[in-house]
């Protein structure tokens, strides 16, 4: 087990210093233009595999870092130089996790490549779990994937909703219900393959913020994938629900609730990104406050202004450093008595919105423009608070952790 450390060591900080060159000179420079167009910048991932910061080796190095300080500084950089375009370099990430933690290793090599191409050939992966009436209340969902035995083949029907490169994906990852009995212990994921007859992309959604990246409904209509589709396999299906069925007729024996252990792990990364746009903009306003004159001295001349500066940095070095501990946590398996990974998640978020309306503040009439990139990061900032989990499911598990109650 890593101690824990709040220095990133040397070869950590040259990492840190690459992502930063990419995103200052590379995704910051295109920022405006991709919120503008409202669709995925391809030439600008092609650029970061091209460079190997968009593969899954890249991710897979900072995910087992054993200082759990890997993912939280590639985000925080990635997502400095611009939370839409971050996302659509990151989301495909969001899908091939699912795999990496479900799938065998036959399904971990034959989907993730082609999730990500090749830097000639870039392709992205979707993440496919809400629907229209299953957001926060994941065990309302209703798209139903039914065995075929004779054909060994997963038949799959349902909508899902807001999925990140949902229909432009090349592999999509859909959680499903098996067994409806179970609630959300009848779950299962599947892997759509590139061209799947029934699989089609409804409605695009014309958003608020991040806008270079894609987000769209799912329609699966008869999808039929192969058996070996299922992730983890037909056979740990089975034992998997057995196992739920004993419990639901025993009463319902209180079980940790595996899914939850893994949001924990997954929700200091988005803190990370968090962190990430509320320094952007941080930066951006103390520049501003310093060379900004008004009645004769620099704004930050006035205590108004300047503390408000003073209280942006704390909150983002406190978000930080709970996004850290959390992250940490997760690599060494230290359990989350106090839901520590959406504690993170929760700060960070709430930091990024609140610090994003003040540095627009602190430019007055520029910051409310589209001239100065804290307008951008402001309505970026506001999805933080909203997936992966909105900020009052996150207090409601912090809650129900701290009181022992169960979390469903
Ligand atoms: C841009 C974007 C990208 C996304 N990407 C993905 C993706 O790739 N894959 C994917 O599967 N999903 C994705 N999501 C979905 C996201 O995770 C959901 O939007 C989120 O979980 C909230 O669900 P909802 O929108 O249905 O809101 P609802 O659950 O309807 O919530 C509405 C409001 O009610 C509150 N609320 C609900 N229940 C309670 C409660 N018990 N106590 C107190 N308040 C409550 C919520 O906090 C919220 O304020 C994405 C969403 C967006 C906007």
């Amino acid at each position: 087990m890593a101690e824990f450390t709040m220095e990133l060591n040397d070869e950590q900080k040259e990492v840190r210093d690459w992502l930063h060159g990419f995103a200052a000179d590379v995704i910051r420079p295109a920022a405006a233009e991709w919120d503008e167009r409202e669709e995925t910048p391809w030439p600008v991932i092609q650029e970061a595999a091209k460079v190997g910061i968009y593969s899954l080796d890249f991710y897979a190095q900072q995910y087992f870092d054993a200082t759990g300080l890997g993912i939280p500084m590639a985000m925080e950089e990635l997502f400095w130089g611009d939370a839409g375009i971050a996302l659509s370099i990151v989301g495909t990430g969001l899908a091939a996790v699912g795999v990496l933690a479900n799938g065998t290793e036959e399904q971990i090599g034959t989907w993730i490549p082609q999730m990500y191409g090749d830097p000639n050939d870039v392709k992205v992966a979707a993440f496919c779990s809400s629907e229209p009436d299953a957001g926060s209340d994941v065990a309302s969902m209703r798209t139903r994937a039914v065995y075929d035995e004779a054909k060994d083949e997963w038949v799959i029907n349902g909508t899902k909703t807001w999925a990140t490169n949902g229909g432009i994906a090349n592999v999509h990852v859909v959680v499903a219900v098996v067994d409806p009995e179970l609630g959300s212990k009848g779950h299962a994921s599947f892997i759509i393959p590139p061209g799947t007859p029934g699989l089609s992309q409804g409605q695009k959604f014309k958003k608020h913020g991040i806008r270079a990246s894609h987000t769209a409904e799912v329609v699966l209509d008869d999808a039929r994938v192969p058996g070996s589709c299922l992730l983890g396999g037909k056979e740990k299906l089975d034992e998997r629900l057995a196992r739920a069925r004993e419990r639901a007729k025993s009463g319902g024996e209180r079980v940790k609730n595996a899914a939850m252990a893994t949001f924990e792990a997954s929700r200091p990364a988005v803190g990370a990104m968090a962190v990430g746009t509320a320094r952007a903009a941080y930066e951006v306003a103390l520049d501003y406050a310093r060379t900004r004159e008004q009645f004769g001295r620099p704004i930050i001349d006035n205590q108004g202004v300047a503390f408000q500066l003073a209280d942006m940095r704390t909150s983002i070095d406190a978000a930080r450093l709970l996004v850290w501990r959390a992250s940490w946590m997760a690599v060494n398996g230290k359990p989350f008595t106090a839901a520590e990974g959406s504690m993170s998640k929760l700060f960070a978020s709430e930091t990024a919105k609140k610090v994003t309306a003040q540095a627009i503040q602190i430019l007055g009439g520029n910051g409310y423009t589209r001239e100065y990139p804290v307008e951008r990061m402001h309505r970026d900032a506001a999805i933080y608070t909203i997936f992966e989990g909105t900020s009052e499911v996150q207090r409601l598990v912090i809650a129900r952790t701290l009181s022992g109650m169960p979390i469903r």
